[in-house]
């Protein structure tokens, strides 16, 4: 999944950005509003992370601006205002959920799980898929009750393919959402880590759409 980190102060940015990139999300991060809204109209995220107090435009506003334009994108604000009034307005204002600084990453990435899980319409927090079955929160991956080792990156992908597993998703559309702004890829970069995947799961587990993509294909 692809993240928009929302975030003037560089020790908390880059300190997000790492931790997260570390747990396999590809994370931009902008560090004042007007940038973080040109992205947000270019790039299409899973996930914004969105400080209130930044230069030139201010969170809330950036949000009113998204909400406005019928995108619904889930959007948490991360912040130092702890006050009930400003919880309050975060939330009315569109926000999914609102966390307040100093946090620790574990509990942002269960807040994330879980607004993940209810933009889904989930309530369950393992993933199924035929004898597959794949836990977000810990990063495991078993196919009936062998656990499967997966990279980072496989595990990312894997997650993408599995959210919809009737869905194809294109090969532009895995790039966009495994990867950030500085990261370098190659054109056959997505297919080798689809042939990973393959080699530890089955050869039918993921299918190849020519000319489309890729999705679940069938599980032995
Ligand atoms: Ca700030």
């Amino acid at each position: 999944m692809r993240i928009l980190l929302v975030e003037d102060d560089t020790l908390i940015g880059s300190g997000l950005q790492q931790g997260l990139q570390h747990e396999g999300f590809a994370v931009d991060w902008a560090r004042e509003g007007n940038a973080a809204a040109l992205a947000l109209r270019t790039t299409s995220y899973g996930l914004v992370l969105l400080d209130l107090g930044l230069p030139e435009q201010d969170g809330l506003s950036l949000l009113a601006r998204l909400r406005q334009r019928h995108d619904d994108t889930p959007v948490i604000i991360i912040t130092a205002r702890d006050g009930v009034p400003d919880r309050v307005a975060g939330l009315d204002g569109g926000a999914d959920d609102y966390l307040v600084k100093p946090f620790a990453l574990d509990e942002l990435l269960a807040r994330m799980r879980v607004v993940h899980r209810r933009q889904t319409g989930r309530s369950r927090t393992t993933l199924e898929f035929g004898s597959l079955r794949l836990d977000p929160a810990r990063h495991r991956v078993w196919v009936r009750e062998e656990e499967i080792p997966l990279t980072t990156r496989e595990f990312a992908l894997l997650l993408e393919l599995m959210h919809d597993p009737g869905v194809v998703v294109s090969r532009e559309q895995l790039e966009e959402r495994l990867y950030g702004w500085n990261e370098e890829i190659e054109s056959n970069t997505i297919q080798v880590h689809i042939h990973k995947l393959r080699r530890k799961l089955g050869a039918k587990a993921i299918r190849n759409v020519r000319g489309v993509g890729y999705q679940m294909g069938e599980i032995d």
